[in-house]
């Protein structure tokens, strides 16, 4: 994909108000070779404490297009032929799992639906592993996993009738979208009463992004919209009528480390092209294992976070 053509945003997603002095810009992008040298900015909006992209790729055709062949973790593959892939998607869910059960009540016959759920990989194995009545939406689903009810589209309450969820899951799906807000009470109406949502995004206020602003390994520009803060996330029912917030310093993505995705960015390997990937995820693999547990045991490990929000 070459260049597409940018949107100058000004005001915040969420309250309007005028947004804040850059604080970084990039032209380092692993959406596409960026050989016009795109560049992007990111700017606060300080009373919402959280940071948005100023200059964001036009919505269309070319960015669906880009989200449905290379969905970031949820494109892994339960089905796939190979046996590393589908060792590696096991671990994943069963981390996922894990998470989910630490934040909140999973149980059998329980309806959840997984937004941002690529080909189904953990909406299946929620289905299969607790016996809950599962659906999928995506902006194009590609159904790898029997048992899971799929629904086709841009997230938005019409696409699911009636239906109502006890549980509601998004992995790193709310810091892609354009109307994050939109997003939030989309999902509040989707909720029986009690229901919860549960989402995992990055966390803005963490050692890492700090340490490394324009070269974070979890800031891929353009693709993240907005980066979050706890702070904001508890400020949320003034915004969302949510009965209650929770968030935790904890995710799945958790034993990625930041440390390492971020030292690989500053390289600058060309992610745009197959040998820059592959060079990138040979570096990551070599240096994770060694970075991650340090990171966790000097409390550094705060570049994701998870929110359970309750409707009453
Ligand atoms: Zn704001």
């Amino acid at each position: 994909m070459n260049a597409v053509p940018l949107e100058a945003v000004e005001q915040c997603y969420f309250c309007r108000s005028p947004l804040g002095p850059e604080v970084l810009r990039t032209a380092y992008t692993d959406l596409w070779p960026n050989p016009a040298g795109q560049v992007f900015t990111y700017r606060p909006c300080e009373p919402c404490r959280l940071v948005v992209l100023a200059d964001r790729p036009v919505y269309g055709p070319a960015l669906e297009e880009f989200s449905a062949r290379q969905g970031g973790c949820a494109a892994f593959d339960g089905a796939s032929p190979s046996w590393v892939v589908r060792a590696l998607t096991r671990g994943l869910q069963a981390r996922k799992l894990a998470v989910l059960r630490r934040v909140t009540r999973v149980e059998p016959g329980m309806r959840v639906l997984e937004v941002g759920c690529g080909r189904g990989a953990f909406a299946g194995y929620l289905a299969r592993r607790v016996g809950c009545e599962v659906h999928g939406n995506d902006l194009h689903p590609l159904p790898a996993s029997p048992g899971v009810t799929y629904h086709a589209g841009p997230f938005a309450p019409g696409l699911f009738g009636e239906t109502r969820f006890d549980l509601i899951v998004a992995h790193h799906v709310v810091e892609h979208v354009y109307d994050p807000l939109a997003f939030i009470a989309g999902a509040h109406a989707l909720l029986a009463p009690g229901g919860v949502l549960v989402l995992e995004t990055v966390n803005k206020d963490c050692a890492t992004f700090r340490w490394f602003g324009q070269d974070w390994g979890l800031l891929c520009a353009p693709r993240h919209t907005v980066l979050y803060s706890a702070a904001f996330f508890e400020d949320l029912p003034a915004r969302v009528p949510f009965a209650g917030v929770e968030v935790f310093f904890d995710g799945y993505a958790r034993a990625v480390s930041p440390l390492a995705q971020s030292l690989v960015h500053r390289l600058r390997l060309p992610l745009g092209t197959g040998v820059g990937k592959a060079l990138a995820f040979a570096l990551f693999a070599l240096l994770n294992p060694w970075l991650a547990p340090l990171e966790l045991g000097l409390g550094l490990g705060r570049a994701v976070i998870t929110v359970v929000a309750r409707r009453a």
